[in-house]
């Protein structure tokens, strides 16, 4: 069976003229025609970026944009990128906490949601499979959003390493199939086009990972700021680590979590408006990685 990721990735190489290329098009029922996409917006008009396979056409990793300022360019019309900044949040919840979201704790974030909206925050959200099964309606309502971006974050949440944190492992065989089954929830969700783009749970991978991972056409994607948002309570604390971390391409990882992660909404509304003070503009992944492409 050819993967969603695949089939995208073929339509992309093959210069198809689509228009959004990382759609599942042939695969899913027709859906109503996206609004007019708003002229900043490249994704609309080029090919998904994504990186090209690592050595031995292992699975490539993305962890931050170009470093620049976007001040030495020489360029003088304004359209230089400026300093770029990814808020990357992880929607996480595992393939076995059905029964804890049964019994009234939340794995979701509307509230954060909120926010990005209402402060006009890009971000991409890497999205587990289980999530979506448990949040379909808000699942689609982020995907039909082009604001956001969602990516993957696995069917499971569970490890594709030893020893990550203690959550149970998925075994060798079993990685794409886990990989290919997010996409799939996101799919039955309604989400139109999620990004080829995976986080490993916990962030934990090997060689054997990325080798098992290659020919879904994923480029996996990390971080150089870690938040710490998971389980803290003091937003402050989280807010300094973030602003003291962020340099120009940054992808700072948070989560959509609020049982797990309840002070990320406020952390976001402190972050936002101080880094724009600083000079950052806030995009997606796919637009860091389309940077460090363009600057490769
Ligand atoms: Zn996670």
């Amino acid at each position: 069976m050819i993967t969603l990721v695949r089939r995208a990735t073929a339509l992309c190489v093959l210069g198809a003229a689509l228009t959004a290329c990382g759609t599942t098009a042939a695969e899913v029922a027709p859906r109503p025609a996206p609004s007019a996409p708003a002229p900043s917006s490249s994704a609309s008009r080029t090919p998904t970026p994504t990186l090209a396979p690592g050595p031995g056409g292992l699975t490539p990793v993305f962890e931050h944009g170009p470093r620049t300022d976007g001040t030495n360019h020489g360029e003088q019309d304004g359209t230089r990128d400026g300093k770029l900044i990814a808020l990357t949040f992880d929607a996480d919840m595992t393939a076995d906490q059905g029964p804890r979201a049964a019994s009234g704790e939340r794995f979701d974030n509307p509230q954060l949601i909120a926010a990005l909206r209402e402060l006009k925050v890009p971000a991409t959200v890497f999205m587990t499979g289980r999530w979506a099964e448990e949040y379909p309606d808000e699942a689609r309502s982020i995907g039909r959003d082009r604001q956001f971006e969602i990516a993957n974050h696995s069917y499971s949440h569970y490890a594709y390493t030893d020893d990550c944190y203690g959550l149970p492992t998925v075994a060798e065989d079993d990685m794409r199939a886990d990989l290919e089954r997010a996409y799939t929830a996101f799919e039955k969700a309604g989400v139109p086009n999620p990004m080829p783009y995976f986080r490993f749970p916990g962030g934990c991978y090997d060689k054997a990972a990325l080798k098992e991972l290659s020919a879904t056409g994923v480029t996996a994607v990390q971080w150089d700021v870690v938040s710490g948002d998971a389980f803290a309570t003091d937003a402050d604390a989280v807010t300094r680590q973030v602003l003291d971390g962020a340099r120009p391409g940054s992808v700072v990882v948070m989560h959509c979590t609020r049982s797990a992660a309840p002070v990320t909404e406020e952390v976001v509304r402190a972050v936002v408006p101080e880094l724009r003070s600083r000079g950052y503009r806030f995009v997606k992944v796919s637009d860091l990685v389309g940077a460090a492409n363009g600057r490769a």
